[in-house]
C-alpha cells in the first residue's frame, strides 16, 4: 500500500523544505523526499545552501573576517594583541556546529508543521506516482495529486581541471580543508570563486582567480564592480581577467595549471585549486520514461512563470528552473506555488530579487544596472552617495564604497539599486522593500533614518537623485 499526499516535494533544499512547510500549513498533506543522507545513514535536510552552501561559507566568512580584523585593524583602534593565530579545525567545528543546527531545525520544522519526511532517491513514475529508493536500497512509492521538483543545482565540472582529491576540489571541497593552502588558485570570479577566495585570503593563502571574462561582475552594475576591483585587489585578491583555463596537471601535492591570456599561453602552480565555474540543475534519474516533464536547451526543467511544468500537476522550484541559482529565489517559488496548489492566487515579483555577494566589502543590488536600463533605452536618473562621508562608517573603520540609486527619469520610480559597502547584503533589504512598494526616489528621500547609520547613506543617495544630497558639496550637473 503506497501512501497518498496532497503534495509530494522531491528535494529538502530552502526551495523544497519551505514549498513542503508552507503547503502543510495552508491544510495540505505534504512529504518531503530527500536522498542526501551522511555517512551513518542519517538524513540530512535543507540541501546545498544549508549543508554545502549558503550557510557554511557564511559561518566561514565571518571566522576569517573577524580573524583579519584582529590581525590588521585591532591597532587602529588601540587595542594591542599578542600573536594573532587560526586554528583551521576549531573555525571548521564551528561552521559544522551551525550546519547541524540549521539542518536538524529543519527536521524539527517538518514535525512541527506536520510534513512527512521521507528518506530516499524521488523518481517520478507518473504524474502521480513517486518512487523512492533509500540509501538501503529498499523500494517504495507514494501517491501524489501534486508533485513539486525541488532537485536544486550540482557544481559545474569542466575537462582541463577534473577534481583531485585534495588538491582539485569544488566548492564543497573548499569549505572543508584541513589548512591554509599557502598557494590558492581559483577558477571563475562569480558570486561562489569571491566568497570562497576571501575566506582563504583573509587566512593568509596567497590566492590567484581566474576568470574567462575580460569584464569583472558583468551582471553587476560596472560603476560598482570597479570599485570592487580596486578594493579585492588593495585586499591582495591577484584577480586576473581574460584568462581562461586550459589544462591542468596534478603533481604530488600541488597543481600546474595551464590558461591563456590576450599574452598567450600562461601556467601556474598552486597548492590547491578551486573550480568556482558555476552550477548546473540537477535531474539525475529524476523523470521516468514516458513522462512528459520538458526540460530547457541548457538542462533546466522547463515551467512558466508560476512555475507549472509542462504537466499539470507537476511544479518544479529553485536552482532546477530559470532564473537566478539563490536559495530565496527557491523559497520563494516554494511558497507561491504551495499557494496555487492551495487554491491561493499568487504571483512573483522576479524584479525585485537582491543579489548579494559576501565579500568584504559586501555588495548588493535589486533591480536594473545603469548599464542595462542603457540599453533597454530608459531615461533614468541616478543619485550615489559614498560611504566616506558617513559617519558610521567612520566609527567602523570601513569607509569603502558606495550606494547607487537608478530612478525613471519621468516617474521618479526606483529602477534599481546597487551598494557596495559593509553590511550592503542588510542595505539591500531597504532597496527592495522600496521597489516592492513601488516607491520613488522622492519617498525614500523623504524618509527620517536614524542617524548615525550606514542606512543613512540610501537617504543621501536617494536626496542625490534630484541633486540634493545634504552631505556632499561636490554635486553633479
Ligand atoms: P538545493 O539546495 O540544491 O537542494 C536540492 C536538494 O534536493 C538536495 O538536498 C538534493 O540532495 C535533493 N535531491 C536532488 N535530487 C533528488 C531526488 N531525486 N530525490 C531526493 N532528493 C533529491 N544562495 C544564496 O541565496 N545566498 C548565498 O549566500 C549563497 N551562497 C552559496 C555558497 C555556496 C558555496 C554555494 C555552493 C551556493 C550558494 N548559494 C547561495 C546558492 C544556494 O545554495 C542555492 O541557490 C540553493 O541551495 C538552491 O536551493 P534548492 O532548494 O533549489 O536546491
Ligand atoms: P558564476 O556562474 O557566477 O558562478 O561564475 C563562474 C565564472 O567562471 C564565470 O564568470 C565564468 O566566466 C568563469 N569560467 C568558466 N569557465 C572558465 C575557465 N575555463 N577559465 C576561467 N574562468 C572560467
Amino acid at each position: 500500500m503506497s501512501d497518498q499526499f496532497d503534495v509530494v516535494v522531491i528535494g529538502a533544499g530552502p526551495a523544497g523544505y519551505v514549498a513542503a512547510i508552507k503547503a502543510a500549513q495552508l491544510g495540505l498533506k505534504a512529504a518531503c523526499i530527500e536522498k542526501w543522507v551522511d555517512t551513518s545513514g542519517k538524513q540530512k535536510l535543507g540541501g546545498t545552501c544549508l549543508n554545502v552552501g549558503c550557510i557554511p561559507s557564511k559561518a566561514l566568512l565571518e571566522s576569517s573576517e573577524q580573524f583579519a580584523k584582529a590581525k590588521h585593524e585591532f591597532a587602529d583602534h588601540g587595542i594591542s594583541t599578542t600573536e594573532v593565530s587560526m586554528d583551521v579545525a576549531a573555525m571548521m567545528a564551528r561552521k559544522n556546529k551551525i550546519v547541524n543546527n540549521l539542518t536538524t531545525g529543519v527536521a524539527g520544522l517538518f514535525k512541527g508543521n506536520g510534513v512527512t519526511s521521507i528518506e530516499g532517491m524521488g523518481r517520478i513514475l507518473s504524474p502521480t506516482q513517486v518512487e523512492v529508493k533509500n540509501h538501503k536500497g529498499e523500494l517504495s512509492t507514494v501517491d501524489a495529486k501534486n508533485i513539486i521538483i525541488a532537485t536544486g543545482s550540482v557544481p559545474i565540472e569542466i575537462p582541463p581541471t577534473p577534481l583531485a582529491e585534495g588538491v582539485i576540489v569544488d566548492s564543497e571541497g573548499a569549505l572543508a580543508f584541513e589548512s591554509v593552502p599557502k598557494r590558492l588558485g581559483v577558477i571563475g570570479a562569480g558570486v561562489i570563486g569571491l566568497e570562497l577566495g576571501s575566506v582563504w585570503a583573509r587566512l593568509g593563502s596567497e590566492v590567484v582567480v581566474l576568470e574567462a571574462q575580460d569584464k569583472f561582475l558583468a551582471s553587476a552594475d560596472q560603476r560598482i564592480a570597479k570599485e570592487a576591483f580596486k578594493s579585492f585587489t588593495k585586499q591582495k585578491l591577484d584577480i586576473r581577467l581574460g584568462a581562461r583555463v586550459t589544462g591542468s596537471d596534478v603533481k604530488g601535492q600541488e597543481v600546474v595549471v595551464k590558461y591563456q591570456d590576450k599574452e598567450g599561453d600562461k601556467e601556474i602552480t598552486f597548492d590547491k585549486l578551486i573550480v568556482c565555474v558555476g552550477r548546473r540543475p540537477y535531474t539525475k534519474d529524476l523523470i521516468a520514461p514516458g513522462v512528459d516533464v520538458k526540460l530547457d536547451e541548457r538542462g533546466f526543467v522547463y515551467v512558466d512563470d508560476q512555475c507549472r511544468t509542462t504537466i499539470p500537476n507537476i511544479y518544479a522550484v529553485g536552482d532546477v528552473v530559470r532564473g537566478p541559482m539563490l536559495a530565496h529565489k527557491g523559497s520563494e517559488e516554494g511558497i507561491m506555488v504551495a499557494e496555487l496548489i492551495a487554491g491561493k492566487k499568487a504571483k512573483m515579483n522576479y524584479e525585485t530579487i537582491p543579489n548579494v555577494i559576501y565579500t568584504h566589502p559586501e555588495i548588493a543590488w535589486v533591480g536594473k544596472t545603469e548599464e542595462e536600463l542603457k540599453a533597454e533605452g530608459v531615461a533614468y536618473k541616478a543619485g550615489s552617495f559614498p560611504f566616506a562621508a558617513v559617519g558610521r562608517a567612520m566609527a567602523a573603520n570601513d569607509t569603502t564604497g558606495l550606494v547607487k540609486i537608478l530612478a525613471d527619469a519621468e516617474t521618479d520610480r526606483i529602477l534599481g539599486m546597487h551598494v557596495f559597502g559593509l553590511h550592503a547584503s542588510e542595505l539591500i533589504a531597504q532597496g527592495v522593500i522600496a521597489m516592492e512598494f513601488a516607491s520613488s526616489a522622492e519617498d525614500l528621500a523623504l524618509t527620517c533614518f536614524a542617524h548615525p547609520t550606514l542606512s543613512e547613506a540610501v537617504h543621501e543617495a536617494a536626496l542625490a537623485v534630484e541633486n540634493h544630497a545634504i552631505h556632499m558639496v561636490n554635486r553633479k550637473k
